[in-house]
C-alpha cells in the first residue's frame, strides 16, 4: 500500500550507503533515526545516551513508565546488556535474528541508561532480521533503543509514509526500506528462572515457543502492567472500532478477512501471516477514509491470529 508520495516529508530518504552514513552520524550525536525492521518501523536512538533516550519519549509522547526494547546485532552483544539463562539462550539461538523480544535481568555493568528500562532491573532485548536495522547495528558499540516510530497509543507504522504522517518533521531522518514483512510487533516473553511468560503475542507463536521450551508459557500472575502493549487502549485509530463484523453498516469502513470481502481484505485466502502484515496498513487506510467508524471481520484466534486479535481488541477498546 504505497499510495501517493506527495505527503512524504523531506526527512524520508530511500535507504542506501549515503543515508546509512548520515544515520550513523546522527545517532552518534544523540539524534533520532526512523528505521525499518521486519516487524514495524522503529524510532532508534543510542540507548547509552540519556538525552537521546529522553528525545524518544518526548517525540512519541510516550509515558516514561513504558520501557523500550534495545536492539542488538547478536546474542554475544545481548549478553553484555542482559543475563541469559539456558532457556533464554535457547530461545535466542532459535529465533534470532527475528521477531522475538526477551526480557531478562539486566547485566551488572549494563551501559544502557535507566530511562530505557523505566528503572526496572530487567531489560528487553531483540536481535532484528531486517538488513537496514542490521547494518546500523553492525556499527561497533551502538545499542539502539527503538520503540515503534509513531505517536504513543496510535497505529504502528509499517511504511516510511506512516512514520511521516505520525511524526512528521519531529524525526530528522527516516530510512525508507519499503513495507515491513511481518507488519506486527515482536512477540515479547519474560524469562525468569526456568519459566517464561508471554507479555505480548506476536509473530512467534505460543506453539513455536512451547516446542523449544518443552512446556507452555507460565501464566502472568503479577497484576502489574509489564509491557505497554498490555495497556487496554493501544494501537488505536482515532475512530470507534467494532470487531467480529461480517456485515458492516454503511457508515463503517470494513476491514475484511477471507470470505468476508470488506472495503479492503487482509487476506482473501485466509492466510494469517499475510493478514498480520496488512493489519496496520489497513487501519491507517480506515483511519484516513471518509467513513466515521471502522468494522473488522472475524479473525481466527490461533497462531498469529492471537497477535492480530490482541492488537484489534486494544484498537477497539474505549480510550
Ligand atoms: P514498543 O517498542 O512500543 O513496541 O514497546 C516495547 C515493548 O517492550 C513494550 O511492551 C514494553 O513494555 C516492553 N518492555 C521493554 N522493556 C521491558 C522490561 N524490562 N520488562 C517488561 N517489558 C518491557
Ligand atoms: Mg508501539
Amino acid at each position: 500500500m504505497s499510495g501517493s508520495n506527495d505527503h512524504i516529508g523531506t526527512a524520508s530518504r530511500r535507504y542506501g550507503k549515503a543515508t546509512i552514513a548520515d544515520a550513523e552520524a546522527l545517532l552518534r550525536r544523540g539524534g533520532l533515526v526512523a528505521v525499518p525492521t521486519e516487524t514495524v518501523y522503529g524510532l532508534a536512538a543510542d540507548s547509552t545516551n540519556a538525552a537521546a533516550v529522553a528525545e524518544i519519549y518526548r517525540t512519541k509522547g510516550r509515558p516514561d513508565f513504558n520501557p523500550l526494547i534495545v536492539h542488538v546485532p547478536d546474542l554475544h552483544a545481548a549478553t553484555m546488556l542482559g543475563q541469559f539463562n539456558d532457556l533464554a539462550v535457547e530461545f535466542a539461538e532459535t529465533f534470532w535474528p527475528g521477531p522475538l523480544t526477551l526480557v531478562v535481568p539486566k547485566a551488572v555493568n549494563c551501559p544502557v541508561v535507566p530511562a530505557v528500562t523505566a528503572g526496572l532491573d530487567t531489560i528487553a532485548l531483540r536481535c532484528p532480521a531486517h538488513p537496514v536495522m542490521r547494518e546500523l547495528l553492525s556499527i561497533p558499540g551502538l545499542f539502539l533503543a527503538a520503540p515503534s516510530a509513531n505517536r504513543s497509543g496510535g497505529i504502528s507504522p509499517t511504511t516510511a509514509d506512516h512514520v511521516t504522517r505520525s511524526l512528521g518533521d519531529a524525526v530528522p531522518l527516516i530510512l525508507d526500506g519499503g513495507a515491513c514483512e511481518k507488519g506486527i510487533e515482536s512477540t515479547i516473553i519474560a524469562v525468569d528462572d526456568g519459566d517464561y511468560r508471554i507479555l505480548r503475542p506476536g509473530p512467534v507463536t505460543p506453539a513455536q515457543l512451547a516446542a523449544i521450551a518443552g512446556k507452555p508459557a507460565a501464566t502472568s500472575d503479577r497484576g502489574t502492567i509489564e509491557a505497554p502493549g498490555q495497556l487496554l487502549s493501544h494501537y488505536a485509530p482515532a475512530k470507534p472500532v467494532r470487531l467480529d463484523i461480517e456485515t458492516a453498516q454503511c457508515d463503517e469502513y470494513h476491514i475484511g478477512f477471507g470470505a468476508v470481502p470488506g472495503d479492503i481484505n487482509l487476506s482473501a485466502h485466509s492466510d494469517l501471516a499475510e493478514a498480520a502484515s496488512q493489519l496496520f496498513a489497513a487501519l491507517h487506510l480506515a483511519e484516513a477514509s471518509e467513513k466515521p467508524r471502522i468494522a473488522v471481520a472475524p479473525i481466527p484466534d490461533s497462531g498469529i491470529g492471537l497477535a492480530l486479535n490482541d492488537r484489534l481488541r486494544r484498537a477497539a477498546s474505549p480510550r
